[in-house]
């Protein structure tokens, strides 16, 4: 990973990189801040600059046989600590056997929360750990001698959750550290880290990301107008994470609107065969899109007959452009006598979809109710 990987950042950026070039690199710092903001990116890219053959003024090289080693996280200088979990009778549990599950990760993106590592490990509902039995692996990793760098790195992500044997135990790492070896501790709530290592640390503070960095990322990563990146730059407040899952969703409410459309026009039109294609097609996806798009239907419902009964407000509720274009000439089609037995169908079929029933049958059964509904 580059430092031109990362999302701005700069000034944090121009400060690691005096610090290699005056030759005061601390052999232990903490970086700390908020989700979202890429600290690990920038202690991968940090470890990475530090090794470069061929480093320039303001990046590694990106080419040369260590950074190409660093791109795929396997480098032999390079190691990882990060939270795990023991699922039931397993034995001791460290960081590397999770190794592979760790570089995919990164892979997909290196903004990710410990939820969503978790889940990437299977274990979405428990706590992540760093055990005690890591403290003796960190050890073992440092205790031997660099392969191919000038330093070894250990990136420790959420000391945080670390057993405090282990926390002990790295304190001693830190204030007589092997020879050679740097320290970067990746941190989301530094203030339940052990004090004494704290203070052996050199602290960084990671802001949250700058709007004008997040609209121009989002924009190109997305292929998005700039207003529009603007506009979800600025309700995710600094937190590349957060502006990830706005898109998501923004994405899966278009998609909504779509089916919904396509159901009502089909049951309009009377189209039997079509509206079969319909539900074949909802059915196939996975349960939670189901329910969510039943959720997004009775909104649409709701606020499609508020507009035909004169009671929606000017911005016509909750709706968004789009739907609100549809709205205008739907609104007729959803009257006194027809909203609550459809609202019933639609609540109906989340109630049978979400207690397992089958879907093709379900959603077919709701659109051929729909039809005879709003005619
Ligand atoms: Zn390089």
């Amino acid at each position: 990973m580059k430092f031109n990987d990362i999302i701005g950042q700069k000034p944090i950026i121009s400060n690691l990189v005096r610090s290699v070039k005056e030759e005061r690199v601390s052999h232990a710092q903490i970086f700390a801040g908020p989700e979202g903001t890429g600290k690990l990116s920038i202690a991968i890219a940090f470890a990475q600059y530090i090794s470069c053959e061929n480093r320039s003024d303001n990046d590694s090289c990106g080419v040369c046989p260590s950074c190409a080693k660093f791109e795929k996280l396997i480098h032999p200088d390079l190691h990882f600590v990060f939270p795990v979990f023991k699922k039931g009778k397993a034995g001791e549990v460290i960081s590397s056997h999770f190794i592979d599950k760790w570089r995919e990760m990164v892979a997909e993106s290196p903004y990710f929360n410990l939820n969503r590592w978790l889940k990437k490990i299977d274990v979405e509902n428990e706590q992540g750990l760093i055990y005690a039995a890591e403290a003796n692996e960190i050890i073992k990793k440092l205790a031997l001698k660099t392969y191919e760098s000038d330093y070894k790195t250990m990136i420790i992500w959420l000391p945080e959750k670390m057993h405090h044997s282990t926390a002990n135990k790295l304190l001693k790492m830190i204030e007589e550290p092997p020879d050679k070896t740097l320290f970067l501790l990746v941190s989301e709530e530094p203030e339940l880290i052990l004090p004494t290592i704290m203070s052996r640390c050199q602290f960084i503070r990671i802001p949250l990301i700058n709007t004008k960095d997040l609209t121009t990322a989002i924009s190109v990563k997305f292929d998005m107008p700039g207003p529009k990146a603007k506009d979800i730059a600025n309700s995710a407040n600094g937190n590349y994470l957060k502006a990830v899952s706005f898109i998501i969703e923004d994405e899966s409410r278009s998609a909504n609107l779509k089916r919904f459309i396509d159901l009502m026009r089909l049951s309009w039109l009377r189209n039997i065969p079509a509206i079969s294609e319909w539900s074949e097609e909802i059915a196939a996806t996975g349960r939670e899109v189901q329910k969510r798009f039943l959720t997004f239907s009775l909104e649409q419902l709701r606020e499609n007959y508020m507009l035909n009964i004169g009671m929606a407000d000017k911005n016509l509720g909750f709706l968004s452009d789009k739907e609100a274009e549809f709205a205008t000439n739907f609104n007729s089609v959803i009257n006194k006598k027809n909203i609550a037995p459809l609202a019933d169908q639609f609540s109906k079929a989340h109630i049978h979809i979400s207690a397992n029933g089958n879907a093709k049958i379900i959603f077919l059964d709701m659109a051929i109710n729909v039809i005879k509904l709003i005619r």
